[in-house]
């Protein structure tokens, strides 16, 4: 039996570089612009950290850890997220020392979750993301999600859906808590085990399970942000305007408490709605109390982390090409016979968001590629006399300079990519 990639984990094969170099130049021009410089951490780092930063009560660490003992007996896990270690490195090599200025880093690489493989969801994945340190000012965590959304125009997805809540400080979480202890006391037993355990010792995580009988009962439930301080609520208020300035508008999620146990204040959250079920592309927030709970100096923060492969998919899902452009397909006739056939075509590709294009004029054969050409389409398809009696057409692929006869019925699929 021949031995295959394991469970969950996929190669990212030459054909395909193309599109994930694309993305990359993106990104880290776009992090240079905003004044973030790279960091490489390990792949794995000791357990503790990520027990200690991400939180107890959290799934990562609770199920999705990839943790096993090295060859003197130390617990070393493989990084589920890189928000700790960053933290742990800025920690050790005193990165903060310089008094009232900002440490700004981005990262890009791979990342283990032991979780259930389905689209947009894998074992390993990459991620791309910043952390910002050493600022409390609302414009920064602005200043994050637009930078954010001009990656995702530059990569040519636009019209993401960009979701924000307050999260609320310490004190508003002790307020919160109270309420929602009270609030689910009621209906915990219908509830799963895992929220079961989370009421005990974070209920807040309750609001991210993704069991629809306990989704029945969290939609019913008091919200943070009817539970935060007046300078959570300012700050909220703050970031807002700030967005709005740059020309963004977000959408108020009241029940957005996001993974991870160290937020605080700012959380958000980039869709992406052709994606379905796994639709987040981005997500962060700030975490004002991580480097003081790692035992470092009270130091507020804010970062996000991206998930490659999503991003990939909703390229090809809009019809992006490697280059991010759309992959124009266009439709050449050989004689005003088979205009008709051709019409009817444009029309069922199109319908399946496959951008097409034909032309209607009566025009040569040669001088239809001349305009496929000028339009940059990457596929030609040649409805022919003979070719579609048999319910076929000639697909020309521009770039790789090869022609096939297929069948009309097969085309959508091969154009989707
Ligand atoms: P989800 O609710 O989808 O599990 P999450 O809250 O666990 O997401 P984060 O830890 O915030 O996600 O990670 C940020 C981004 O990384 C996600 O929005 C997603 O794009 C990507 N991501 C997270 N887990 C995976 C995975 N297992 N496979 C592929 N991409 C992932
Ligand atoms: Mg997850």
């Amino acid at each position: 039996m021949s031995i295959k990639a394991p469970r969950g984990t996929v190669d990212i094969l030459p054909q395909d570089m193309e599109r994930w170099h694309f993305i990359e130049n993106i990104v880290r021009q776009t992090f240079l612009c905003y004044g973030y410089q790279e960091i490489r951490t390990p792949i794995f780092e000791a357990t503790e950290l990520f027990i200690r930063g991400i939180g107890e009560a959290t799934d990562i660490v609770n199920k999705e850890m990839y943790t096993f003992q090295d060859k003197k007996g130390r617990s070393i896990t493989l990084r589920p997220e890189n928000t700790a270690a960053v933290v742990r490195a800025y920690m050790e090599h005193g990165l903060g020392s310089q008094q009232g200025s900002m440490v700004k880093m981005f990262y890009m690489g791979p990342m283990f979750r032991y979780e259930r493989p389905q689209a947009g969801r894998q074992r390993q994945f990459y991620q791309f993301g910043t952390e910002a340190l050493g600022s409390m000012h609302p414009g920064v965590d602005a200043e994050t999600i637009a930078m954010i959304l001009q990656i995702f125009e530059q990569i040519g997805l636009a019209g993401l859906k960009v979701e924000v809540n307050s999260v609320g400080c310490e004190e508003c979480r002790t307020n919160y808590r109270k309420v929602l202890l009270e609030y689910f006391q009621t209906h915990i037993d219908q509830m799963c085990s895992d929220c079961q355990m989370r009421l005990e010792k974070n209920p807040m995580r309750i609001l991210d399970c993704k069991v629809e009988t306990c989704q029945s009962y969290i939609r019913g439930c008091p919200t943070v942000i009817d539970s935060v301080c007046e300078p959570c609520r300012n700050h909220m208020d703050e970031v807002i305007k700030y967005l709005n300035l740059m020309g963004i508008q977000p959408v108020m999620n009241p029940r957005l408490v996001r993974g991870l146990d160290y937020y605080t204040r700012t959380a958000f959250e980039i869709k992406d709605e052709s994606l379905g079920a796994q639709n987040a592309v981005a997500a962060g927030g700030r975490y004002d109390n991580l480097v003081r709970d790692m035992g470092g100096n009270i130091t507020p923060a804010i970062g996000f982390a991206a998930g490659m492969e999503r991003i990939v998919l909703a390229m090809k899902n809009k019809g992006l090409g490697p280059s991010g452009k759309q992959n124009m397909v266009y439709i050449a006739t050989t004689s005003e016979n088979v205009l008709d056939a051709a019409a009817a075509l444009v029309q069922r590709l199109r319908a399946d968001n496959i951008p097409v294009e034909l032309s209607w004029d009566k025009k040569s054969l040669k001088s239809q590629f001349r305009q496929a050409a000028n339009m940059n389409s990457r596929y030609v398809i040649v409805v022919g006399d003979e070719e579609i009696k048999q319910g076929k057409v000639v697909l020309k692929d521009m770039i790789k300079q090869e022609q096939h006869l297929v069948d009309v019925e097969g085309l959508h699929t091969l154009l989707a990519m």
